[in-house]
């Protein structure tokens, strides 16, 4: 277990791939906090399965993460709770699909803080501790999206560039300090982020419901499937393993082929 008394903070971890990140870390070993919105009952549901099913401390922090005084707060907390913030992953995303010129501009404005601010918020705050301790991973979910763009996504494509220039720089920052930072790029993984979309893109583009799952969503795709939220974890424990210590300041695809076309 390569995250025994180690642990983790993962944000927009309530849904999707952050929960399949918390729930592969608490597997490890790690005392976890969770974060995002959903129904109180599923939310108690996802901490009490992790409590239970891997023996670790699984506690949820309702921080916005449009808010960096929330988010400095949930690191607070972690911190206080579990002694420290070993693992950090910025996960927390949404997604809003409009022509440039109809697309609102708090909408942008809100993409921008959710996908790439608050992993700044939240970056800034793990940091002095995991210096101090000489051991950090801090982790971001990017996208295919921060590596090539689709029409009719500029906020999140800029938001997901983004992430990688961010990545990039505190990467050196902390390069001599025991802490790697790096990102993962997954194609399409099919959680609600992804469904919620259909509907959009069904009427941008004209198309059936069908036709967008088949020729623009797996159209990208060379391998004509979906990636599992499991393999992004998968990645994301990886790079808290003894193996992944030279690795850092990289942009991991996990993209069935998507990026490499
Ligand atoms: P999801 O919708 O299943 O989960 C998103 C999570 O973020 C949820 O827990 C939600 O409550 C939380 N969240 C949303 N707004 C928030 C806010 N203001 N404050 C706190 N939490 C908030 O989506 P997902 O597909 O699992 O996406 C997770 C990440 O993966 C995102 O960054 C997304 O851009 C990225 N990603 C997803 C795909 C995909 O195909 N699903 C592909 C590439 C990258």
């Amino acid at each position: 277990m390569i995250l025994k008394s180690k642990s983790a903070v993962v944000t927009g971890s309530t849904s999707g791939i952050g929960l399949a990140i918390a729930r592969a870390f608490a597997a490890q070993g790690a005392d976890i906090m969770i974060n995002g919105f959903g129904k109180p009952e599923d939310i108690e549901a996802a901490r009490a399965a992790i409590e239970a099913e891997f023996g670790v401390r699984c506690l949820h922090s309702p921080a916005d993460m449009t808010r960096g005084d929330e988010i400095a707060a949930m690191i607070a907390t972690a911190e206080k709770e579990f002694g420290a913030v070993d693992v950090l992953v910025n996960n927390a995303g949404i997604q809003f699909v409009s022509p440039i010129e109809d697309f609102p501009v708090e909408t942008w404005d809100k993409i921008i803080a959710i996908n790439l601010t608050a992993a700044f918020h939240a970056i800034r705050a793990v940091v002095p501790g995991m210096k101090a301790r000489g051991w950090g991973r801090i982790i971001s979910t990017a996208s295919a999206h921060s590596l090539v763009a689709s029409p009719f996504k500029a906020a999140y494509v800029a938001a997901k560039h983004g992430v990688v220039g961010l990545t990039k720089t505190v990467a050196l920052e902390v390069a001599t300090h025991g802490v790697t930072v790096n990102c993962i790029s997954p194609g399409y993984v099919w959680t609600p982020l992804v469904e919620n979309q259909i509907p959009a893109t069904m009427a941008s583009r004209g198309l059936s419901r069908e036709q967008v799952i088949n020729d623009v969503l797996l159209a990208a795709q060379p391998t004509k499937q979906f990636v599992t939220p499991e393999e992004v974890a998968a990645i994301a424990v990886f790079l808290c393993s003894p193996a992944a210590k030279q690795m850092t300041g990289a942009n991991l695809s996990v993209d069935g082929g998507w990026t490499a076309a």
